[in-house]
């Protein structure tokens, strides 16, 4: 590639996976000097000794010396690079944006596989079958040293072959899947299997057809079989599946095929084949658009024609899935790559399962349940130009080609931020900037839109299309605010529930109606306390109370994990008077039952739903009305689509609206009128029941108009009033550590810089609600700044000051800082 004579040594710049916040320098041996270019893996030593496999972003042909501090690069892991400049750009400006360094970028981006490093422990791949034919002298040893330790890390390995690099051979071996990397085994890989149809060896010969045939000869049914298979072979680019063998001929059933394996003629095998390639269902014709999505089509396309992104707000079942179908449709004819960004939630559940119809094996999938080998299969599948890619938030990381169009449905979810760890980023903010690289557009669609997606539709930098009517012409849910109150007063109450729901709900269930019931359990969950004393337990670890569990019958903290069993009297006062106050989804499911013993009552929720098999039992148990009420926390607001949900309780609104948080009122408005929308969505008006002590809050009653506009304009005005965003940025820093004193003598630093650098735009140190997690104090400062780039610039950089001036303070090196840039 480059001409270099033996003097000038080329240097390159690589990304190493970590929270390092530069690139380092190494060079390049002459003999591979043509074999460096951009995104190719390089194995390079970092610290003490330690081997990472790091990302060279940069080749510098250099005329002097290199300094002897420089180290040479170990080995070259690619011919081609495994990154794009496209992602790149993506993953500087997120380190910048986000206030993280680029190694934790690329930690998160890249597929485990893509990643080794000394620690990486190696396993025997499920697939390996004790078969060593083919495999080097090298390969050789690596798999018996497996076979008798079970795991290796590379380091052992390394030193097993006396060599200083073994990655390339490691990766020789895991593209063979004769090993694996650990985690991926906790993962439980199964390969998906398919039976597949071929002639046995002896048949495929040359001239033994005829042989073949005179076998058959007597039977029409097994002769039509064979030609079929025959002429599938000739025509198909894979191997014959069983199922397309029957799908050809009617003749071809499980008698005739059986016949021609009995007659050795043909064999039945099964297959290993992709997951994600895995879909082979019949794929459906889409309905015609109609009238409302082909105006929103037509609206969103000349929109485009102005603006990058356009919000699609349409009513709950108002039809947006369809008009996403039919942008990518057309995408997708004219050769153009579409990302999806789903909630994570919503990616288990329905909508993959309805665009998997349409597009069959044009879609890809992509979350955090897939295996590592999955997310490297599917990675390499975008790189070569995947039409559609059905993801959560990590999407964005994925390396796209022709990327034209990104859809973020569900736009005003929380669940699209990143938390913890580093880089803690919105995913539908990222998707706009990945859009402004590959000059896509985004289309962002929901209900109720966020605050600050809305407000950038009046600032006139997104566009606006509506979509006003439920699709079908059926009505939005008449919604109904049962007063608890004055139930209260008048002792009209079973518990938590109201005469008037249990009544409704009777009514429903005697008309063969299903029901949704959403209780938000966030700080309202069970406690155990004590009514003598007040006692209630804390967990050891974190400050908060700990939550009771009936199915475990155990305590338990919700933030670390740690439980403990009920103790039999109270630990402060003796006192038996041990009673449970609050109440969750559990305690509701449990009381239904006394009132209305003869339905079918199931609960969805993190306890029942974590793994993506429960929830799909769950879904399917409830379309298939095997379910009559399903009570459930936040996920059954997102995405769901049952048609015989005659009525949709929400059982304490106040809940909602009482978080010590700004974006309280706008969370509730979201998720009111998401959970209403599950309510009669293809044949009949719906009916929602809201519990509340306070029928008279705004935000109740502009869920119960369906007023967005009303809701927005109040909403913006509180905001605007009492400096929050969209109208100022705020940054969130938060210190952590085990003793409280060092925190603090760490905090009073950061304060003394930060505020020396920013003044009165910092708030804090403050406690935060929850003021201790896993045994970790925690301080809080927030920045809030005026909208303008070259003050989040300098606010940024002062962050980066304080931090290194507080590291410096004796003691406080170990003091760990988190920065949130937008906290949600
Ligand atoms: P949204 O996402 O806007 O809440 P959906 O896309 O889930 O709404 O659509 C609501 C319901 O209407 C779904 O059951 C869907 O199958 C149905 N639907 C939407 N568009 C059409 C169409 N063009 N033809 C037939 N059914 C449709
Ligand atoms: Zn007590
Ligand atoms: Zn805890």
């Amino acid at each position: 590639m480059l001409p270099v004579s033996p003097a000038n040594l080329v240097k390159v710049e690589v990304v190493l996976p970590l929270a390092i916040s530069k690139l380092y320098t190494y060079y390049v041996p002459e003999e591979w000097v043509s074999r460096i270019q951009f995104g190719v893996r390089v194995e390079v030593v970092f610290g003490k000794n330690k081997v990472y496999a790091a990302i060279v972003v940069n080749a510098i042909k250099e005329h002097e010396q290199v300094s002897r501090q420089v180290k040479p690069i170990l080995e070259i892991l690619d011919d081609e690079p495994i990154i794009t400049q496209d992602q790149y750009k993506l993953w500087q400006w997120m380190s910048d944006y986000y206030c993280c360094t680029i190694g934790e970028v690329m930690s998160a981006a890249l597929p485990a596989n893509l990643k080794i490093s000394s620690e990486t422990q190696i396993t025997l791949g499920p697939l390996y079958d004790g078969n060593m034919k083919g495999l080097s002298d090298k390969e050789f040893i690596v798999m018996e040293a497996l076979r008798e330790n079970g795991v290796l890390t590379t380091h052992q390995i390394r030193d097993l072959l006396e060599r200083k690099t073994v990655n390339k051979l490691l990766k020789g071996l895991l593209d063979k899947k004769l090993i694996y990397l650990k985690e991926d085994l906790q993962r439980k890989y199964k390969p998906k299997v398919i039976k597949c149809v071929r002639l046995t060896p002896e048949y495929q010969a040359e001239g033994a057809m005829v042989k073949a045939f005179e076998l058959t000869r007597k039977s029409e049914k097994q002769t039509a079989t064979l030609m079929a298979l025959l002429q599938l072979s000739r025509t198909q680019d894979h191997p014959v599946r069983r199922k397309d063998l029957t799908k050809m001929t009617e003749r071809a059933d499980a008698a005739s095929i059986a016949a021609l394996v009995k007659k050795e003629v043909i064999e039945v095998y099964d297959l290993a084949i992709s997951r994600i390639e895995s879909y082979d269902a019949d794929l459906v014709e889409t309905n015609a658009l109609s009238a409302q999505q082909e105006r929103a089509l037509a609206d969103i396309e000349a929109a485009f024609e102005k603006q990058r992104v356009v919000l699609l707000k349409g009513v709950t079942g108002s039809g947006k899935t369809r008009v996403y179908t039919e942008l990518i449709q057309r995408a997708i004819e004219r050769g153009e790559q579409v990302l999806y960004l789903l909630p994570e939630i919503a990616l288990t559940t329905q909508i993959v399962h309805r665009l998997q119809k349409i597009f069959g094996d044009q879609i890809a999938v992509y979350h955090s349940k897939l295996s590592n080998n999955e997310r490297v299969e599917l990675w390499k599948e975008v790189q070569v130009g995947k039409p559609v890619i059905l993801a959560a938030r990590s999407g964005v990381f994925l390396p796209f080609q022709n990327l034209q169009l990104i859809i973020v449905d569900e736009e005003h979810d929380p669940s699209f931020k990143q938390n913890d760890p580093n880089p803690r980023y919105q995913g539908r903010d990222t998707a706009v900037y990945l859009a402004t690289i590959h000059d896509a557009k985004v289309l962002l669609g929901t209900a109720t839109p966020s605050i600050e997606s809305y407000q950038n539709v009046v600032w006139k930098k997104y566009g606006l299309v509506e979509m006003k009517e439920r699709f079908g012409g059926i009505s939005l849910p008449d919604i109904h605010i049962i007063d608890l109150k004055e139930a209260t007063q008048k002792k009209l109450m079973q518990s938590i529930f109201s005469m008037e729901m249990i009544q409704e709900l009777k009514e429903a269930l005697a008309k063969g109606d299903q029901i949704i019931l959403f209780q938000n359990r966030r700080g309202y969950a069970p406690v155990l306390h004590c009514q003598t004393c007040g006692w209630h337990q804390e967990c050891l670890n974190c400050d908060v109370s700990l939550t009771y569990h009936k199915f475990h019958d155990r305590l338990k903290c919700h933030y670390c994990g740690f439980g403990m069993s009920i103790p039999e009297a109270c630990p402060a006062c003796g006192s038996v008077a041990l009673h449970l106050r609050g109440f969750g989804t559990e305690k509701i499911e449990d009381e239904l039952k006394i009132y209305l013993p003869d339905a079918n009552i199931a609960r969805m929720d993190l306890d029942t739903a974590r793994t993506k098999n429960a929830l799909l039992r769950l879904i399917n148990d409830f379309e298939e009305k095997r379910i009559d009420i399903l009570v459930g926390t936040q996920m059954v607001t997102k995405g769901l689509d049952f048609e015989n949900v005659g009525i949709v309780g929400i059982l304490s609104a106040d809940q909602l609206l009482q978080f010590p948080d700004f974006r309280a009122s706008e969370r509730a408005y979201q998720l009111m009128t998401q959970v209403s929308g599950r309510a009669g969505r293809r044949k009949k008006q719906g009916k929602v029941l809201i519990q509340t002590y306070n029928p008279a809050h705004p935000v109740i009653r502009e869920v119960i108009d369906n007023d967005f506009d009303h809701f927005f304009s109040r909403e913006i005005t509180e905001r605007q009033q009492f400096g929050y965003p969209p109208f100022i940025r705020l940054i969130k820093i938060t210190l952590k550590h085990k003793k409280p004193d060092t925190l603090n003598q760490a905090a009073r630093v950061y304060e003394h810089v930060l505020k020396k650098k920013l003044g009165s735009w910092v708030i804090g140190p403050a406690i935060p609600y929850v003021s201790r997690v896993r045994s970790y104090y925690l301080l809080d400062f927030v920045i809030k700044l005026e909208r303008d780039a070259k003050k989040v610039r300098y606010a940024k950089e002062s962050i980066e000051l304080a931090t290194r001036e507080m590291k410096k303070t004796p003691n406080c090196s170990g003091v760990r800082v988190g920065v949130d840039v937008d906290p949600m």
